[in-house]
């Protein structure tokens, strides 16, 4: 390798370092979010480019051809994906570091120990650290991969249900854990020649996979945010293990990264949902099934586009909270018009948005966004919550657990703790539903019975467009 090259590499990989950190940073604000994804892609770009310098001659017919068919299905994933089904395209995105990461540390198995024949243990071969963190990037990345395959299969539909060995889950998931660790020690530090150590590598692999499909399995959908982010984090911290294996700075600066701001992430969504880690992971919590209860309804009080437009008239302040149907609809654009002519005619417009509102952390925003809806409008739940009182309309698009009082006064119900945004509590709340489905959760929403909530049963992007048109005729 020349000179330069060799200088070169190290401050490259530092300048992908540092990027990749004022990236992240850029993702905490909505504002900055865009310029952040910005400044991480090309952070990543020159570690690409570092790491081929690095590694010299070698054939790039291969690398060629990996980026070609990762890239062609990336983007293909990428253009074809409704922003409905974004939540599954994370998790799989989740799954495909972990899978990525788990082969290129059983790669440096291949290359180091099996390929040259090396007698002895992976340990004494590849260095005692190295051996041990390749052992972790391949349990690690085994089950984030299956896991994250699993709650994609979850958040799509195509698995519903508790399996019948719920009951036993934490005793099975305790032995199943113990078993990769014993396995993993001995594939380390036991196995002793190349054939053995194929044996209990493979074993490894399936007992990682093997780990990731039961820990997620009997995890009810209403929990899947926070497993998404968990995956996530546990993509980074496998990614980081194989920067130990590789001996590659970036790629462990970026492996933690990830794996932290992961578990930040996971921390948020468990304190949005008022559950604890270890809720979420060990209790019998989380069905998938509709919770069994009253979904029956008396004193709803269903209006009309010309009605609900004629109390929008009116309102000096209106907060529009949307959820979940808002992403159904693809309304996006179409609130964004409704909250401009409102605005144009005096009102005080703001937006609530719940953390888990919607099926993804920050759903709501990335729709929100894609509007250009005004950063300052964006109001967090916290900051939100004391507005309402003194707010004219609350607009409801879409959304229904997180506005569910249930979870404040029903000490039965299954979202009972979790925060929610006060909407009732606003002098008139009109909802933007199809019907009187309950929301993901399963459970009946008492708001659709209060007095001052006026129903507006519909496609929400329909409602808005009749709401809209109502509006401009009520002007001109
Ligand atoms: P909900 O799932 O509680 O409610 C969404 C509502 O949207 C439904 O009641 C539905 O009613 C309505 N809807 C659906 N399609 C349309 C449409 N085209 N037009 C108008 N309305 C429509 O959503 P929320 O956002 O309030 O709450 C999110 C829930 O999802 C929480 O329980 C959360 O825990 C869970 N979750 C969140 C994840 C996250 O990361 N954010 C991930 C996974 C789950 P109707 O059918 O009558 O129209």
């Amino acid at each position: 390798m020349s000179a330069w090259i060799e200088h070169a590499v190290p401050v490259l990989y530092l300048l992908s370092a540092v990027l990749f950190i004022i990236g992240l940073k850029g993702l905490t604000k909505v504002r900055s979010a865009r310029r952040g994804n910005m400044i991480a892609a090309i952070a990543m770009l020159i570690a690409v480019i570092a790491t081929l310098l690095d590694l010299g001659l070698i054939d790039y017919r291969w690398i060629l051809a990996g980026m070609i068919v990762g890239g062609g299905i990336g983007t293909v994933a990428a253009l074809k994906v409704e922003m409905t089904a974004m939540p599954e395209m994370v998790a799989l995105f989740n799954g495909s570091g972990g899978g990525a990461s788990a082969l290129v540390a059983s790669a440096i198995i291949w290359l180091e120990i099996i390929e040259p024949a090396h007698s002895g243990s992976a340990a004494s071969v590849l260095g005692g650290s190295n051996a041990l963190t390749a052992f972790l990037s391949i349990l690690i990345g085994s089950v984030t991969l299956s896991g994250s395959v699993v709650a994609f299969l979850k958040l799509s539909g195509r698995l519903r249900g508790r399996p019948g060995w719920l009951k036993a889950r934490n005793m099975i998931n305790s032995v199943v854990m113990i078993a990769a660790i014993a396995i993993g020690l001995y594939q380390t530090y036991g196995a002793g020649d190349p054939a053995a150590i194929v044996t209990w590598t493979l074993a490894l692999t399936g007992v990682g996979l093997f780990l990731g499909i039961i820990l997620v399995l009997p995890i009810g959908g209403a929990d899947m945010p926070v497993v998404i982010s968990l995956l996530n984090s546990l993509s980074g911290v496998a990614a980081a293990a194989t920067g130990f294996v590789l001996d590659n700075n970036v790629l462990i600066i970026a492996g933690a990264l990830v794996g932290a701001s992961g578990l930040i992430l996971t921390q948020i969504m468990c304190k949005a949902m008022n559950r604890t880690l270890g809720h979420v992971l060990f209790a019998d919590f989380g069905d998938d099934a509709p919770s069994v209860g009253d979904t029956e309804y008396s004193n709803v009080r269903s209006f009309s586009a010309e009605e609900a437009a004629m109390v929008l008239e009116d309102a000096a302040s209106v907060i529009i909270v949307p959820g979940y149907g808002l992403a159904v609809a693809q309304a996006q654009h179409m609130v964004r018009e409704m909250a401009d002519l409102l605005a144009a005619r005096g009102a005080k417009i703001a937006y609530g948005v719940h953390p888990v509102a919607g099926r993804m952390p920050g759903h709501m925003n990335v729709l929100l966004a894609e509007a250009d809806v005004p950063y300052e409008q964006l109001q967090e739940m916290d900051r939100i919550n004391p507005e309402f009182k003194t707010t004219d309309v609350v607009l409801v698009v879409g959304a229904n657990d997180v506005v569910n009082p249930a979870a404040e006064t029903q000490p039965s119900s299954p979202i009972y703790g979790m925060p929610i945004l006060r909407v009732a509590e606003a002098r008139t709340v009109i909802m933007l539903k199809r019907s009187l489905s309950p929301g993901y959760a399963g459970v009946k929403n008492e708001l659709f019975e209060h007095d001052n909530t006026m129903m507006l049963f519909g496609d929400a992007k329909q409602s808005l467009q009749d709401l809209v048109k109502e509006l401009r005729e009520l002007t001109a």
